[in-house]
């Protein structure tokens, strides 16, 4: 008798693996590289097989706009890592996070939200699904009371983001998660910060896991690209549909860029967030700054909670100079650093979030996320350490 097994369970492999393994099918050509498949429409051997295809009776592909091979290596590949049973994914992440809102709320029906959201989702909050009838609030998220009481009776949605940004305030989602599924409400996480090396909301308890595949997933300024992770019946039900008949279909061509991403992104973000959490404590060292966020620094106003459901503090660091001439100061005197307001890139970037990224809110709503003038949200990248720490010194001097 021997042990040896003749298959080896994909599940059982670790993130590594999986990002690089996970979900490849390749062609009778035998390929090492992942085939691209650049096609519009699929043909039929006969027109009984065209039928049976529309029909749903024989699985194959039809159209681009609902499936396409490449994308579908990318999905399975993002299912395995995420550990979730379904994946699809869509031409950025912003169509993925509407379209997780928009499968689960119709007229009449209430969305709760974490305050501090990316800008162009406190957008869709504020202005967009009013429009249709659907009610939004928002609470601070740290705050479980808050929650308790935000739920309403036709609260369907809930959309938190943790770590958040710019400031990387980081919630509970365990907790949100029970008291969601108590008031009959489906939880959606954008993980984009964490990434599914970091952190993994549906062992939290989340339904719906959300990416911009924009940011780590590609991690070297390509491509656009968004992801919507769940179970299948969830998936099926909610955006099988919407997918199809509106159309936010990821290009194949990305897919497989950004299948390639996922192959070093174990590696990378690692390494960013190894280097980040290096030059978070120079920067809180520093007497330049008033105050420095990184989930993973004792000091960290939810330190606890980080620690709890999150394995690495992100590549991620946000510092206040208290005024926006500082800031401003800082980041005119970087030389390697690039002043830019993408994240997650190999590149390191740093900006200012309330004159760029989070301009959409109204001073209010930053006022009440605490983003005041003084920020500064940098992006650490690949770059060697010493080289960025000597940068970011030179910054902080010219303060
Ligand atoms: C960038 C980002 C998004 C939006 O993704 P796009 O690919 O730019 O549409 C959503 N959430 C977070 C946290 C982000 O950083």
């Amino acid at each position: 008798m021997s042990d040896f097994s003749p298959f080896e369970s994909p599940d059982s492999w670790a993130p590594a693996t999986q990002a690089i393994r996970g979900g490849l099918n390749r062609s009778p050509f035998g390929e090492t590289a992942e085939a691209l498949y650049l096609t519009q429409s699929f043909v039929y051997d006969s027109a009984e097989g065209a039928n049976a295809r529309f029909a749903g009776e024989d699985p194959g592909y039809i159209y681009s706009r609902y499936a396409n091979p490449t994308v579908k290596m990318f999905e399975d590949r993002l299912a395995l890592l995420e550990g979730a049973e379904n994946c699809r994914t869509t031409a950025s992440g912003m169509s993925a996070i509407f379209t997780a809102l928009s499968g689960l709320v119709r007229a009449g029906d209430h969305i709760l939200a974490s305050r501090a959201l990316f800008g162009s989702c406190r957008w869709l909050l504020t202005e967009y699904f009013p429009r249709f009838g659907v009610e939004t609030s928002v609470v601070d998220g740290p705050d479980l009371t808050q929650w308790e009481n935000g739920f309403r009776p036709n609260t369907k949605a809930v959309l938190i983001e943790s770590p958040a940004n710019p400031l990387l305030e980081v919630v509970d989602v365990r907790a949100i998660c029970d008291l969601a599924h108590a008031a009959g409400a489906k939880v959606i996480v954008d993980n984009v910060f964490a990434t599914p090396i970091f952190q993994k909301p549906l062992t939290l308890g989340a339904d719906i896991v959300v990416y911009s595949a924009t940011k780590h997933i590609d991690g070297q300024g390509r491509v656009m690209g968004g992801v919507i992770l769940g179970d299948f019946k969830l998936l099926d039900e909610s955006y099988r549909d919407i997918l199809r008949h509106t159309g936010p279909a990821l290009s194949p061509f990305n897919a497989w860029i950004l299948l390639k991403g996922l192959e070093t992104m174990d590696l990378r973000v690692r390494r960013q967030s190894d280097t980040a959490a290096q030059l978070a404590d120079q920067i809180a060292d520093s007497a330049k700054t008033r105050t420095t966020l990184y989930p993973l620094r004792k000091d960290h106003p939810q330190y606890e909670v980080a620690k709890r459901q999150m394995s690495g503090g992100s590549t991620l660091v946000a510092f206040d100079f208290g005024q926006q001439a500082k800031a401003f100061r800082f980041l005119n005197a970087l030389k390697i650093i690039d002043i830019s307001n993408n994240l997650g890139d190999a590149k390191s970037m740093a900006v200012h979030p309330p004159t760029t990224t989070h301009r959409a809110m109204t001073e209010d709503q930053r006022q009440e996320i605490g983003l005041t003038e003084g920020w500064v949200r940098l992006s650490v990248g690949l770059e060697d350490v010493t080289d960025l720490s000597r940068d970011i010194a030179r910054a902080l001097d010219a303060v």
